[in-house]
C-alpha cells in the first residue's frame, strides 16, 4: 500500500471503533479516530465476554490485560424469577474453558474500553481526536472526505463507520431510517458488593427470567463490584438512552417476583435507563470506500450479550481481509461484509428469540422451565458452539467454524 492508501478514518471511539483502530494499525494502516464526545469514555456498567471475543483478544495480543481486569463466573445460571427455582446451571470453569478454548468473563465496560484506548495511544499509527462530531462524509475517486461539526476537514483512502446505533454513517450506506424500538427498557446499575446481603452475593452470572421481565446479576473487578441489569416491557417506547431511570416504574414491574430479586432491586437508588432498539439485519454494510462496523452495522438486543463481542470480531476480520487483499480496500470491504453479515444476522435474530424465552409467561414459561431443566449440560454446551466455537479463519459464508459433535461430546 502507498502511504496515502494506508490512511483510514474511524468514526466513533467506542469498543468497536477502538478495536478496529488498533487492529488496522497493527496491519500497517495510519488511523484517525474521530469521536464526538469530549473524552473517550464508556458507560458505567458491566459487559459479558464470550470465548469468541477472547479469540479476537488473542489475535490482538491483549488477553493478559483483559484477564487482569475481568471476573470469571463459576456458573452461568438461569432461574425462574417468580419461584426462584434453577432452570439451568452451567459450569463455566474448567470444562467450559477446555471446550471453547477460553473462559466466560465479565468486565467493567470502562476497563475494557481503557485497555483498548491505551493500546491505541501507545501505537504510533493511531491518532485519537475528541470533540469531533462527523456531520458530512463525501466520496470521490480517491477516497473519502469528512467534515466535523467544528469545521475540520479530513480525507483518507477509506472510512469505517463505528458510530453506534444512531449512526450517521449508516444513513449514507444503508439509508434505512431509525432503529426500531423493542418495547423493552433496560435499567443498569453497578454497586459495591459490600452493599449486597451476603446470602445474595455469588460468583455466578445469574439471569432471573420472569414474565415480561428479567434481571441479570454478576460480579465485576474480581468481585469488588456487583452489576445489575433489569429489563421489562414498557410503552415508554421512544425516549431514554443512558437517562435517569424511574425506580417506581421498575419496582412496580417486579412487584410479583421472588424475595431475592426484589431485595437486589431494592439495593439500588439510582438507575440509568436504556430504551432498547435493534434493526432488521441487512447486507448493506459497504458503499464504495465506507464500511460499517459494530452497532452501526448490526445493532441487536442484548439478550445474547454479544453486541460488543460482535464488534470486536468485526474489527479483527476487517484487518485480516485487508491483509488478505493486499491493501485493496474495495475488495477487502466486500469480503469483510460477506464473511460477517450472516453470522451477525444469526446473532441479531437469536437475540430477539432469547428475549421471548426470558420473558415467557403462562404455559410457555412452564414449558421453558421443564424443557431447559431436563437438558444434560452437554446439550446446553452444544447449543452454544455456533457462537463461542468460532475460529477466526474467515469464510464468505458466515465465518464461523463451530466445534464438531465429537469435540462437543468430550466436554462431559
Ligand atoms: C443494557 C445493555 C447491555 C449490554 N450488554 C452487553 C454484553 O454483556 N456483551 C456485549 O457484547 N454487548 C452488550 N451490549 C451491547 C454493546 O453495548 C454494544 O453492542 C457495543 O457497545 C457497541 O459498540 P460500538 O462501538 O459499535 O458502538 P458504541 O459503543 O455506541 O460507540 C459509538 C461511538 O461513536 C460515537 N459517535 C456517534 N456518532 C458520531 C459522529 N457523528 N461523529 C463522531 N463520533 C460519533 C459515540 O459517541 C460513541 O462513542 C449491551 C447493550 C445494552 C444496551
Amino acid at each position: 500500500m502507498s502511504s496515502r492508501e494506508q490512511e483510514v478514518i474511524v468514526v466513533g471511539g467506542g469498543i468497536g471503533g477502538l478495536s478496529a483502530a488498533y487492529a488496522l494499525a497493527r496491519v500497517g494502516c495510519s488511523v484517525t479516530v474521530l469521536e464526538q464526545a469530549e473524552v473517550f469514555a464508556e458507560v458505567g456498567a458491566g459487559i459479558q465476554l464470550g470465548p469468541n471475543s477472547y479469540k479476537m483478544f488473542q489475535r490482538l495480543g491483549i488477553v493478559d490485560e483483559v484477564n487482569a481486569l475481568s471476573a470469571f463466573p463459576d456458573y452461568l445460571a438461569m432461574r425462574d424469577s417468580i419461584t426462584a427455582e434453577h432452570v439451568v446451571k452451567l459450569p463455566a470453569g474448567e470444562a467450559f474453558r477446555k471446550l471453547f478454548g477460553f473462559p466466560y468473563a465479565v468486565i467493567h465496560r470502562a476497563d475494557l474500553h481503557t485497555a483498548l484506548l491505551k493500546r491505541c495511544e501507545a501505537h504510533g499509527s493511531v491518532r485519537l481526536v475528541t470533540n469531533a462530531k462527523v456531520v458530512e462524509i463525501r466520496q470521490n475517486g480517491a477516497g473519502v472526505e469528512v467534515m466535523t461539526e467544528g469545521g475540520a476537514k479530513l480525507s483518507a483512502a477509506a472510512l469505517i463507520g463505528a458510530d453506534g446505533i444512531w449512526s450517521m454513517t449508516r444513513a449514507i450506506v444503508a439509508n434505512d431510517g431509525e432503529a426500531r424500538t423493542a418495547g423493552h427498557i433496560a435499567y443498569r446499575a453497578v454497586l459495591p458488593t459490600a452493599e449486597i446481603p451476603e446470602e445474595l452475593r455469588s460468583n455466578t452470572m445469574t439471569l432471573w427470567a420472569g414474565e415480561k421481565t428479567h434481571l441479570v446479576q454478576y460480579p465485576l473487578r474480581g468481585g469488588e463490584l456487583f452489576n445489575l441489569v433489569a429489563v421489562f416491557h414498557s410503552d415508554r417506547l421512544t425516549e431514554g438512552w443512558d437517562a435517569a431511570g424511574d425506580p417506581d416504574e421498575l419496582h412496580a414491574k417486579f412487584a410479583d417476583k421472588c424475595d431475592q430479586v426484589r431485595t437486589l432491586l431494592g439495593k439500588i437508588e439510582s438507575w440509568r435507563m436504556w430504551v432498547l432498539r435493534d434493526r432488521e439485519p441487512t447486507r448493506d454494510w459497504v458503499k464504495g470506500r465506507i464500511a460499517l462496523l459494530g452497532d452501526a452495522a448490526h445493532p441487536m438486543l442484548q439478550y445474547l450479550a454479544q453486541g460488543a463481542n460482535m464488534a470486536i470480531e468485526d474489527a479483527v476480520c476487517l484487518a485480516d481481509m485487508l491483509v488478505n487483499e493486499q491493501g485493496d480496500w474495495d475488495r477487502a470491504f466486500r469480503r469483510y461484509r460477506d464473511a460477517r453479515y450472516l453470522r451477525t444476522t444469526r446473532v441479531q435474530l437469536s437475540a430477539r428469540l432469547y428475549g421471548e424465552i426470558y420473558h415467557a409467561s403462562g404455559a410457555t414459561r412452564d414449558f421453558r422451565n421443564a424443557e431447559l431443566s431436563s437438558w444434560p449440560i452437554e446439550k446446553h454446551y452444544q447449543g452454544m458452539a455456533w457462537l463461542y466455537g468460532i475460529e477466526p479463519t474467515w469464510r464468505d459464508d458466515g465465518c464461523s467454524r463451530p466445534l464438531g459433535p465429537a469435540q462437543m461430546g468430550s466436554a462431559a
